[in-house]
C-alpha cells in the first residue's frame, strides 16, 4: 500500500454518542472482517475489555485496519478508536498522534456535550482534518438541524460538511468512509527513507512479551529487522510485524503511513516507552517529539487482603500498567495494612476501571484506600508534593514550619438543559466553585436550550461524588468535563483551611484511613467515617473509643461497647457482589488480625470500610 491510499483516522466523541458502534459497523460493512457467527450483532468488537463491555465505555484505544474499494482504487483505512471519558483524554491525544483526520461524532438526540468540546479542541490543536458526523438519525427525537446549528456556533463548522448517519442501522456509514478518503489527507513518508517508527501504545502478551503499536513515519519495518529505541538505546530483533484487522494478522512488512503491531522480545513493560522513536541499528534518525507524560490527578493505596499476596499483587499491577501506561506506581507500607502500592490515576473513573481490571483479569483480592489529590505543602525552604494523607503535616499555620498548602484546581465545563442551570450552580457553589460563567449553545430560549457552565473547582471536590450528584440533580442530562488549571495559592489570612483528618482506635491512629479534607466538611466526614468504623469493627473484650481528629481536636466520636457473651459476628452492609467474591476468597486465606491500639482488627474489616462510600 503506497502512502496515497492510506488514511489514518480516529473517531472522537462524547461518551455514548456511538464511536464503538460506528467503528464496528465500518469494519463489518467493509471488510467482512468480523464473521457474523462469532460476533453477535450486539457484541462490540472493538471494546475488548470485560470492564468496557460491562460499563459500555471504551477505556483502551484500539486500532482496526480495513480495506475500502472506491473509484476502482483500493484504500487502506486505519481506524483508531478512542476512549470518550474525561479521565482518558491522555489516551485520546496519544491515539491522535498517529492520525491525519478525525470523525467528530455527535449524537443528534443530545447534541454537543462537554467532551465533544474538549476532544474537538484536542484534534484541532493537532491540526487534524475534522469531519463532523451526526449519529442516531434513526431515532425519532433526533434533531439534526438544531445540532448542526450548534456545531456551527460552537466550532465554526460549515453546515454543508455535516454528515448524517445511523451507526446502528448502517445508514450513511458508507458516505462517512467516502468522506474519509476524500477529505482526510494521506500520511507522508517514503519507502526510500530510513526506518522511523512512532511507538504509540503497547500491551503485554504472556507468550511474546511486549507487543507495541507503531505508526511508520518513514521507511519499512520488516520481520527480522534489528532496531533501536531512541529513548533507551536498547537493541531488539523484530520477531513479528502485523496489522490489526481487527484481530492481529502477521504481515511481511509495514510501510510508511501504516499502523500496525510489532513484537521484538521486549521483556519489560518499562522498555516500551510511549512516544518513543524506533529506527534501524545502522541508520539513526532524529527522535520525534514524544508525548507529555500522563499526569496523575488522583492517588490511592492498593493493598492485598491477604498480606502474603503482595508479591503477586505487585506483579499483576506491573502487567496491567503495561496496557495502561498512565498509571504511576510506588511501593507503600502501612502499619495497618502491610505492604502495598500507591498508585496514581488520571481520575476516579480511571481508578475504578483499573481496580476492576485487577480484580477481573488478575483475580486480585484488594483493599483500595480513599482517593486523594496531590497537595503542595510549602515549607520555608522547599515545596513538597504530598499524595498520601499520612504524609500531610498534622498542623500548619503561622506558628508551624509549614507556611502554606496549595491544592490542585480544575477548569470544569458542564453542558446542561437550561432548566437545570440553577441546580448546577448550587452544586458548584457547594463545592467551592469560583469564576462561574455560562453561555448558551442554542439560540432561542426554551427550557431545553443547552447551556455551557464553566467554573474553577478544587480537584478534591470532584474526586468523590461530584459526578453522581451532577447526574442525579440534572435527571441524567448534564455532561461534564474538566482540564487541569494548576495549583491555587494558599492564603494564610483567609486560609485554604485544608487539614489532615485521622481516625483513632482506642487513642491510636490508623494510618490507612487518614484523609485530607476541607474544614467546612470536617463534621460531616468525621461522623460518616466514625459510624462506618463502628459498624465494621468487631467488639472487643473492653470498650473502644472510635474518634475522628484534626490535629489534637476530636471532631467526632462513637464508642464500641465491650463484647457480651451472646454477641455473634455483626452483619453489615457493603458492595454485595464484591463482598460475595471477597467472602469466597476469604475462606482460602487465613483471617489475619491486626493489632491497633490494643484492638484486634481483621484485615478484611478495612475492605468493608473502604469499599462502601
Ligand atoms: P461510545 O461510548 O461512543 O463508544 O458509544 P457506543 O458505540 O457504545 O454507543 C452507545 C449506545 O448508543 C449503545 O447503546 C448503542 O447501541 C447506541 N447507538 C449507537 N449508535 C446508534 C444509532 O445510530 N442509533 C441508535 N438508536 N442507537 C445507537
Ligand atoms: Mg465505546
Amino acid at each position: 500500500f503506497p502512502c496515497e491510499v492510506i488514511r489514518n483516522f480516529s473517531i472522537i466523541a462524547h461518551i455514548d454518542h456511538g464511536k464503538s458502534t460506528l467503528a464496528d459497523r465500518s469494519v463489518q460493512l467493509l471488510t467482512g472482517t468480523i464473521p457474523r457467527k462469532v460476533f453477535g450483532a450486539n457484541q462490540q468488537v472493538l471494546d475488548k475489555l470485560k470492564v468496557e463491555r460491562e460499563r459500555g465505555i471504551t477505556v483502551k484505544a484500539q486500532t482496526a485496519s480495513m480495506i475500502y474499494h472506491s473509484n476502482r482504487k483500493k484504500y487502506l483505512l486505519n481506524l483508531i478508536d478512542t476512549p470518550g471519558h474525561v479521565d482518558f483524554s491522555w489516551e485520546v491525544s496519544r491515539s491522535l498522534a498517529a492520525c491525519q483526520g478525525a470523525l467528530l461524532l455527535v449524537d443528534a438526540t443530545q447534541g454537543v456535550q462537554a467532551q465533544s468540546i474538549s476532544v474537538f479542541h484536542i484534534a484541532k490543536e493537532r491540526g487534524l482534518e475534522i469531519i463532523p458526523v451526526l449519529n442516531k438519525l434513526d431515532m425519532p427525537i433526533a434533531d439534526p438541524s438544531r445540532i448542526t446549528a450548534q456545531l456551527q456556533s460552537m466550532f465554526g463548522i460549515n453546515p454543508a460538511e455535516v454528515l448524517q448517519i445511523s451507526a446502528k442501522t448502517g445508514r450513511g456509514v458508507e458516505a462517512v468512509l467516502q468522506a474519509v478518503v476524500e477529505r482526510i489527507s494521506p500520511p507522508s513518508g517514503s519507502v526510500h527513507e530510513p526506518l522511523k517508527a512512532l511507538l504509540f501504545d503497547s500491551q503485554y502478551d504472556r507468550y511474546r512479551g511486549v507487543i507495541s503499536l507503531v505508526n511508520i513515519k518513514g521507511g519499512v519495518m520488516r520481520k527480522g529487522d534489528r532496531i533501536v529505541s531512541c529513548h533507551t538505546g536498547k537493541k531488539y530483533d523484530v520477531t513479528e510485524v502485523g496489522v490489526m484487522y481487527p484481530e492481529e494478522i502477521p504481515v511481511t512488512h509495514l510501510q510508511p503511513g501504516q499502523v500496525g503491531y510489532i513484537a521484538c522480545n521486549m521483556k519489560e513493560s518499562t522498555e516500551a516507552h510511549v512516544g518513543d522513536t524506533l529506527h534501524q541499528v545502522n541508520a539513526p534518525v532524529d527522535p520525534m517529539p514524544g508525548f507529555q507524560p500522563a499526569k496523575a490527578m488522583v492517588y490511592a493505596g492498593v493493598f492485598p487482603v491477604d498480606t502474603s499476596d503482595f508479591i503477586k499483587l505487585e506483579e499483576s499491577i506491573r502487567r496491567l500498567t503495561l496496557t495502561d501506561r498512565s498509571v504511576t506506581i510506588q511501593r507503600e507500607s502501612s502499619t495497618a495494612l502491610g505492604q502495598g502500592c500507591r498508585l496514581g490515576f488520571l481520575g476516579t473513573l480511571h481508578m475504578d476501571v483499573f481496580r476492576q481490571r485487577l480484580e477481573d483479569e488478575y483475580d486480585a483480592n484488594i483493599i483500595v484506600t480513599a482517593p486523594t489529590v496531590p497537595y503542595k505543602v510549602i515549607y520555608r525552604d522547599q515545596t513538597v508534593i504530598v499524595s498520601n494523607p499520612t504524609d500531610f503535616p498534622d498542623e500548619w499555620g503561622p506558628a508551624s514550619r509549614v507556611h502554606g498548602v496549595q491544592e490542585p484546581m480544575v477548569k470544569a465545563s458542564i453542558v446542561v438543559p437550561e432548566e437545570y442551570l440553577g441546580d448546577m450552580m448550587d452544586l458548584c457553589f457547594s463545592r467551592r466553585a469560583d469564576n462561574l460563567d455560562h453561555r448558551y449553545l442554542d439560540s432561542g430560549t426554551s427550557a431545553s436550550a443547552r447551556v455551557m457552565l464553566t467554573c474553577t473547582l478544587p480537584l478534591s471536590e470532584i474526586v468523590t461524588d461530584f459526578f453522581d450528584q451532577l447526574k442525579s440533580r440534572s435527571s441524567g442530562y448534564a455532561s461534564f468535563d474538566y482540564e487541569d488549571a494548576g495549583y491555587k495559592a494558599s492564603d494564610l489570612l483567609l486560609g485554604l483551611r485544608i487539614f489532615q483528618m485521622t481516625f483513632l482506635l482506642n487513642g491510636k491512629p490508623v494510618d490507612a484511613l487518614a484523609l485530607v479534607i476541607h474544614r467546612s466538611v470536617e463534621h460531616k466526614i468525621g461522623r460518616t467515617w466514625v459510624r462506618k468504623l463502628h459498624k465494621v469493627i468487631p467488639r472487643q473484650l473492653f470498650e473502644v473509643p472510635i474518634q475522628a481528629a484534626i490535629g489534637k481536636r476530636i471532631v467526632a466520636r462513637e464508642t464500641l461497647a465491650a463484647m457480651r457473651a451472646d454477641v455473634t459476628a455483626g452483619l453489615y452492609g457493603g458492595h454485595y457482589e464484591r463482598k460475595l467474591k471477597h467472602l469466597e476468597n476469604q475462606k482460602e486465606s487465613k483471617r489475619r488480625m491486626k493489632k491497633i491500639g490494643n484492638v484486634d482488627l481483621p484485615q478484611d474489616a478495612f475492605f468493608d470500610i473502604l469499599s462502601t462510600r
